[in-house]
């Protein structure tokens, strides 16, 4: 790690195959949240950068193209086992800049070969309609093809994951990629550009480093890109919507969650309780399929609210660097640190709830926040309605199925979402009824490189894993030839 940290010191980013500096030579630093110390410093680029870079993927695209799936598979899978011969840098990585547990970010590193493997196989599935005659003496053919320069921009909170699932689908289906990680954690993307250099044609795949604020509205608006694909805030993907609407371009949204889970009265608590204290605070809760606000059942909520707080007291969290193996770590910075507290305290000034564990900052350091349970608020309450985005999980108790169904769809968000009963009618009926892109029954959390990801309403559009992703990264050309 101490070479690759020297090197991003030397101020490189990766523009057609090539290191170079920002153009005009400034610098971002990059900190590790869980001590404040500043372990790295990467290009601050601007829109000359963001031009460099669109113009290389764009060059590159010209050959990209037309290489052949068989190409573009085996390139795919180089870049897969490159990612596991180099797993633990990667997440020593990760956990640096990020503040996860190494034991955490060991996790991510897997999940992003086996999603790699899985578009390089998709690359050679590519499906559609069976050419014909469906007008007599014409014979139609559908044709699918890539889009051109993707502008794939990541959040902080995998930043290796995400980056992996935007850069397989696009890469698969024959476009070029100008990966903009964010400014907080950059340092997995560069890595993944030095692993991409020896594999992929120069261009095929750039990263540059910089702000969102300096670069990003430059590289959504460049001409050369035809689509953008952004992990992000929902406020942020509407901004990139507008700035995106001016060219008609194309956009892959994976916006902000408010995962319900809905605990009818047969539920296996102690189950829930379990795979809660995993899924609601796993990597301190910033995720945006986190099981963030339980809808509990009359005759279960007590009993339930007693087994997550038990559940939840035990967890091992703290400083990531005591090598320990913990569950949790710090948040990404003393900044949502507030956002999370400011929530928390006013959910205790509305009156009406119980905070029964957790709710305070630990005296560690400016980025931590102790894994929170809180009880009792109102459904329109602010930490009902709002991404938290850290470690903090609501219980609200529900008095009829309806009204389950009701408060589960009644937030702007529809990410993901959980029913846990043992009455196999009711699980099907409510995963019906309720408007989230990916409904675990009696799960949450588990994902597959086979299934689609994505959300309703403003958890955004598009599907990231899966054939529907690779298909997203695609446009459907209809060639009709007179016979
Ligand atoms: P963010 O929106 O602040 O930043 C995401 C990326 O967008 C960063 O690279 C940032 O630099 C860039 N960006 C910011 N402003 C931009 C602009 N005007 N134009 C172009 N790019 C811009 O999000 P974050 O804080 O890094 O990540 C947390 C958010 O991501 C949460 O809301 C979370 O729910 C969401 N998220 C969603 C999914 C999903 O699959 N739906 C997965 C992970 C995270």
């Amino acid at each position: 790690m101490t070479d690759l940290v020297e090197r991003v010191k030397t101020h490189q980013q990766f523009i057609g195959g090539e290191w170079v500096d920002s153009a005009s030579g400034k610098t971002l630093d990059v900190e590790n949240p869980a001590n404040g110390q500043v372990i790295a410093s990467v290009p601050a680029s601007d829109t000359e950068d963001v031009d460099r870079a669109a113009k290389a993927a764009a060059k590159a695209f010209e050959t990209w193209q037309k290489t052949t799936p068989a190409e573009r598979m085996t390139a795919l899978l180089k870049l897969a086992d490159a990612i596991d011969a180099n797993a633990e840098e990667l997440a020593k990585l990760e956990s640096a800049h990020a503040g996860k547990p190494i034991n955490v970010a060991a996790v991510d590193i897997p999940v992003v070969a086996d999603n790699l493997r899985f578009f390089a196989g998709a690359a050679r599935n590519l499906e559609g309609k069976a050419a014909n005659e469906y007008i007599a003496d014409r014979t139609s053919i559908v044709r699918r093809e890539p889009v051109g320069v993707v502008a794939s921009i990541a959040p902080w909170n995998y930043p290796l994951m995400m980056a992996g699932w935007k850069i397989g689908p696009a890469l698969a289906a024959g476009n070029t990629v100008v990966l903009k990680p964010s400014a907080r954690t950059p340092l997995t993307a560069i890595k993944l550009g030095e692993l991409a250099a020896d594999i992929l044609p120069a261009g095929v795949l750039n990263v540059i480093t910089g702000t969102g604020d300096a670069i990003g509205p430059a590289l959504v608006a460049h001409p050369k890109v035809g689509m953008i694909s952004l992990t992000g805030d929902t406020d942020t993907g509407k901004k990139i919507a507008k700035v995106a609407a001016d060219a008609v371009k194309r956009l892959h949204l994976e916006l902000g969650g408010k995962a319900p889970v809905i605990v009818f009265d047969d539920a296996d608590l102690d189950l829930v309780a379990e795979t809660l204290r995993f899924a609601g605070y796993w990597n301190s809760g910033q995720d945006c399929t986190a099981a963030t606000r339980v809808i509990a059942g009359p005759k279960v909520y007590d009993a339930f609210v007693s087994k997550l707080t038990d559940q939840v007291k035990e967890m091992k969290w703290g400083d990531p660097s005591t090598g320990d193996e913990l569950e949790m770590g710090s948040l990404i910075s003393k900044s949502q640190v507030d956002r999370v507290a400011g929530m928390v305290d006013r959910a205790k000034e509305e009156g009406g709830v119980e905070v029964t564990t957790g709710g305070s900052r630990p005296s560690l350091g400016a980025s931590y926040y102790q894994p929170t349970v809180v009880t009792g608020p109102d459904q329109k309450s602010e930490i009902v309605q709002d991404e938290v985005f850290g470690p903090v999980v609501t219980v609200q108790r529900f008095s009829d199925e309806d009204q389950a169904i009701d408060w589960a769809n009644d937030v702007r968000f529809g990410l993901a979402a959980s029913v846990w009963t043992s009455d196999i009618g009711r699980a099907m009926r409510v995963a019906k009824a309720i408007q989230f892109g990916t409904v675990w029954i009696n799960d949450h959390f588990t994902l597959a490189s086979e299934m689609p990801h994505g959300g309703f309403k403003e958890s955004g559009y598009g599907k990231d894993q899966s054939m529907y992703a690779i298909e997203d990264y695609t446009i459907v050309k209809h060639v009709m030839l007179r016979i």
